[in-house]
Formats: structure tokens, C-alpha cells, sequence
């Protein structure tokens, strides 16, 4: 299997170079030349195990890796440092399936992508005799962050430096950050949002007098945001899981089509499940859902993408995103392999702020339904779910749920739905015991104690004790200063 990149270069890579580079010379981003098939019938699938389906599911799209190399990637990343035994526990409330994420070390759904992208980086770099140190570039709005800290920390031939919006994260997701330890590891606060670290990240993957620079100090760029597709494709195993835990728990039969709702802000999530309906899994509709930053939701209902718009701080600060990267993938598996189109759209993207999509693009489009919840009506969701079947969700989840309420009202719909469930409540503890209707304080650490002494629900190993941890990242950037702060940390 080869791996183009979106905006149309001829230049093809396997994947370990893919996974190596992250983003394509081109600035488009890898995918594959086409999407593979599921290497076993549904009717096989129902017993197997998380690890099974996983590797099943990478080696059908990362060839280039040998069986036991794959094997130890999985192995190495699906253990017992996730707090549920099966991984991905699939829990009933009300009348629909959440799909928990959010077991891993760092309690959000990246940790099932970061924790295995180090085993596929390193063995990539073993593949490719690559000599030099790999620095993996991270731009966050909160979650992806942490959880890329916590996978790359101490890995030899590494450093890992995370951009995240000052004072855009939730007060726990910050001190995960900060407090990360490793020789390693740098940290960096922006003054500025999500959007401006990514651009700036971005920037810097495309300054070629930089990459020049950094190769004589033995350096190269990589990124462990889901622009790399050693992200992307670990994602779609789960919701190949989550098919298969329905037929095991007789929710549905063989054939039978699912919905799968996903709270989306880079568009990295829900395009896993667009592979994995690609692979072969029966999928109605994929539900996008949206918080305040709805430009995603304005775009699948209009086919124009419009980034002229203001931007709103949220209690869903991982989805407080208005350029939604992995949608380009997207775009261009609907253009039919249109590397020419999907650069053309990109570039009025940066130069208008806005593209609109031609007419067989927006009837691919129709695959989505896609809304979006306001703060109130997201905690109202929290509430709600908490009071009638005792479920605790986090805010980003309840995005989810909101829209799925109102894709259930509108279309009458009653398919089978599974939601893909984010984070932990317990790292936006503030909106979540508010919303359940706990008096809240100024400090998060104590609504996360007063949380649990009222739900019982057990806090996740990876927020215990960070309230008394040293912090030892302080430092805050203005956005221009990115790549002075990369060379400092390189020294
Ligand atoms: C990252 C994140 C999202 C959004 O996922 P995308 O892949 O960027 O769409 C949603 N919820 C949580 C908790 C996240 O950390």
C-alpha cells in the first residue's frame, strides 16, 4: 500500500516514510491510494479481541510493516496502562451505546492513537535506517497534547514539544501538561487559540531553510497530530470494535447498519469511521457534532467551508476549532483522487478564508448529518443523562449526545447508534458537577473531589495527585515566536 499526498504530487511513500514525515512536501497530507478491505467476514469478528482487531486492521493499510513488528506495536500500546480490561468498553445509557475512549493513560480518546504511534515511529525509523533524531511538533487544543507527551517521554531518538492556547484548556488538561516529566519534553503556552498553533506548527513543517538548519543538528520534523496518518489509521479500529461488541452483545445482526455519532473538532475522529464504513462496516450515517465552532456543521449542510466567522472559547475546548485539518482527507477521497481540485480548494482557503465544494463533492457530503450544541445545551445533556439513567458524561461527549437527540427528532431515524465517547467528565470537572447541579469552586481540584464523592464514578489513574505535582513547564510564546522556541529547545 502507497500513500499520496491530498494535494496531488506524483511522489508516492510507503507508510513507515509516511508515518516518519507526517505531512507531505506538497503541505497536503497522506492517505492511502485506496481504502482496503476487511481482512475478515462479519460474521468472524464477534469474538475478538481489541489487540485482534487492531492489528487486523493496520496491517491491512501499513503493509510495508512485517507481522511481528506489528504485533509488538500492538502489544506494546494495548496494555494493561488502560484501565479497562477490553480497552474500549461499550456501556448502554438510555437508548443508545457509548463507546469509551477514554480508558487510556491520559483519560481522552487520543491516548488510542498516541499510545501506539511511538511503536510504529520508532520501528519506521528502524525500517528506514533513518539516522537522524526525530522531533515531533504538537499543536493542542488540549487533549492531544498530553496524551503525545505521555507516549513520546523518554523514547530514545526523540523530542517532543507541544503548542497549546494559554488559557484555552481546561485548568486539569493544563496541569497534565505542565507537569510532564521526561528529558525530552518541552512545553509551551501560545498566546493565541488552537487555529494559531496549528497554522504556526504548519508553517514550520513547510520552511525548508529550517528543515535545512535542523538537519545539521542530526534533526527532523515530524508530527503527532492527526495530519499524521500513524494517527488516523489506529483510530479506525475501534469503531471496527464497536461493530463487533453489537453483534456480540446481539444489538444488531450481521449486515445490520449502525449510526455513529462523533463530537468532532479536526475532523480526525469521524474521518476514522468514514475508513472504517469504507473497510466494509455497515454505517448509516456518520453524525457530525459541534459545539459553538460550527463551521464543520455549516459545511455539511451548505458544501462552503468559512473560516470568516468569530471564535468562541468553550466547555468543549478539544473542539474549539475553526480549520479542521483531516477534513482535506476527506474532500479528496470525494473528489475521486482530485489532487489538483483538493489544492485549489486549499488554497482559496488561505488567501479567501472560504471554498465552496462542486455539486458531486456536496452529494458525497449527504453521508454526514451534521448539528451542533450551544454551552447551555450541552449541560443540559449532562444533566439530563445524569438524572434519568445515572451516566456521566464529559462535555464533548455530550455535544454528541445533544446532536444525536436532535438527529433522532428530525429524521425519526431508530438505527442502532453508537457514540463515540472523548474524555473522561472528570477533565472539564467544572461544567460536569455544575451541570449535574453540584455548587462548583474556583479551583477544578475540588470539583473534581466533590465529582466523585457524588457519582462514586472512579477517577482515572493519570488525574490522581496532579494537584501537588511539580509544574515544570512555564514558559508563554506570542504565536510568531514558534520556531524560536523550537531551536531553543533543540540546544
Ligand atoms: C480531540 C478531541 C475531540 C475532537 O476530535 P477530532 O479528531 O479533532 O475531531 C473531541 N473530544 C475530545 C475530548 C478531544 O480530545
Amino acid at each position: 500500500m502507497k500513500y499520496r499526498s491530498t494535494r496531488g504530487s506524483k511522489d508516492t511513500k510507503n507508510a513507515a516514510q509516511a508515518v516518519i514525515q507526517g505531512i507531505a512536501q506538497d503541505k497536503g497530507l497522506f492517505v492511502p491510494e485506496s481504502i482496503p478491505q476487511l481482512p475478515f467476514a462479519l460474521e468472524d469478528m464477534k469474538e475478538k479481541t481489541y489487540q485482534e482487531i487492531a492489528f487486523d486492521v493496520i496491517r491491512s493499510f501499513f503493509t510495508d510493516y512485517t507481522e511481528a513488528e506489528l504485533q509488538e506495536c500492538v502489544n506494546g500500546a494495548y496494555d494493561k496502562k488502560f484501565e479497562a480490561a477490553d480497552i474500549v468498553p461499550m456501556v448502554k445509557a438510555g437508548d443508545v451505546y457509548f463507546l469509551e475512549l477514554y480508558h487510556g493513560k491520559t483519560a481522552a480518546f487520543k491516548d488510542m492513537a498516541l499510545s501506539i504511534l511511538p511503536y510504529l515511529m520508532t520501528t519506521a525509523m528502524k525500517k528506514e535506517k533513518e539516522d537522524k533524531k526525530i522531533v515531533i511538533l504538537t499543536a493542542t487544543s488540549g487533549d492531544t497534547g498530553k496524551a503525545a507527551l505521555e507516549g513520546f517521554t523518554d523514547v530514545p531518538n526523540t523530542e517532543i514539544i507541544v503548542f497549546y492556547p494559554n488559557e484555552g484548556v481546561s485548568q486539569v488538561q493544563e496541569r497534565q501538561m505542565t507537569t510532564q516529566e521526561g528529558e525530552n519534553t518541552h512545553v509551551f503556552a501560545i498566546r493565541g487559540n488552537f487555529d494559531d498553533a496549528q497554522t504556526g506548527v504548519k508553517k514550520i513543517f513547510n520552511d525548508s531553510d529550517f528543515a535545512e538548519e535542523l538537519a545539521k543538528l542530526g534533526c527532523k520534523l515530524s508530527s503527532a497530530n492527526s495530519i499524521n496518518i500513524g494517527r488516523l489509521i489506529p483510530q479506525v479500529a475501534y469503531y471496527v470494535y464497536a461493530y463487533a461488541k453489537l453483534l456480540e452483545k446481539g444489538a444488531i445482526g450481521i449486515g445490520d447498519k449502525i449510526n455513529i455519532v462523533v463530537p468532532t473538532g479536526n475532523f480526525g475522529n469521524i474521518l476514522a469511521a468514514y475508513y472504517a464504513k469504507e473497510m466494509g462496516i455497515p454505517v448509516g450515517k456518520l453524525i457530525c457534532a459541534s459545539n459553538e465552532n460550527k463551521v464543520l456543521t455549516d459545511f455539511i449542510n451548505t458544501g462552503i467551508y468559512d473560516v470568516k466567522r468569530d471564535f468562541y472559547l468553550t466547555n468543549s475546548p478539544s473542539m474549539d476549532i475553526l480549520i479542521s485539518s483531516n477534513l482535506e482527507r476527506l474532500l479528496y477521497h470525494l473528489s475521486g483522487d482530485n489532487g489538483a481540485e483538493i489544492a485549489a480548494l486549499m488554497e482559496s482557503l488561505e488567501k479567501n478564508k472560504q471554498y465552496e465544494v462542486n455539486d458531486s463533492m456536496k452529494k458525497g457530503l449527504s453521508e454526514f448529518w451534521a448539528c451542533y450544541a450551544n454551552m447551555d445545551e450541552t449541560n443540559a445533556a449532562i444533566g439530563r443523562m445524569y438524572r434519568e439513567n445515572g451516566y456521566l458524561m464529559d462535555t464533548h461527549t455530550a455535544v454528541g449526545y445533544k446532536v444525536y437527540e436532535d438527529y433522532r427528532n428530525e429524521t425519526g431515524d431508530q438505527t442502532v447508534t453508537v457514540i463515540a465517547s472523548t474524555a473522561s467528565a472528570y477533565k472539564f470537572a467544572d461544567s460536569v458537577a455544575a451541570s449535574i447541579g453540584l455548587d462548583i469552586e474556583q479551583d477544578g481540584f475540588v470539583n473534581v473531589r466533590a465529582l466523585h464523592e457524588k457519582t462514586g464514578v472512579k477517577i482515572p489513574a493519570g488525574l490522581k495527585g496532579l494537584e501537588t505535582k511539580k509544574i515544570r513547564h512555564k514558559e508563554v510564546l506570542d504565536k510568531e515566536d514558534l520556531k524560536a522556541a523550537v531551536r531553543d529547545a533543540l540546544k
